[in-house]
């Protein structure tokens, strides 16, 4: 069976407004113009980050609602936990990330 790239989970799992190339962390917190550090913030106040066994995987800026996003972090659907792993998705790559303005709801 042959592994889909990250890149091409990113365009499964992300909304198609959100849909962009991948980045690496450091080019995703540029793009949203976070520091580099464990507790970023942004419009004053520290960006609130989701982590699933101790790996950051979502940040937020409840204020402006710019985010980062790992793709290959957790999918929480309807009562269960999608966990993306290295037999499905080629994961030997340092560009994980996506980011973006979080528009709507
Ligand atoms: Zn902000």
């Amino acid at each position: 069976m042959s592994r889909i790239t990250v890149q091409q989970l990113a365009d499964e799992v992300v909304a198609p407004q959100y849909r962009q190339p991948v980045k690496t962390l450091k080019e995703a917190l540029a793009a949203v113009g976070w520091a580099e550090v464990d507790r970023p913030t942004c419009c004053g106040k520290e960006v609130v980050m989701q982590s699933f066994l101790g790996d950051a995987y979502f940040a937020q800026c409840e204020v402006c609602r710019k985010f980062i996003r790992d793709v290959t972090g957790p999918i929480f659907g309807n009562g269960h936990v999608t966990l993306i792993d290295s037999d499905t998705v080629d994961l030997d790559t340092d560009k994980q990330w996506i980011c973006g303005t979080q528009v709507g709801l």
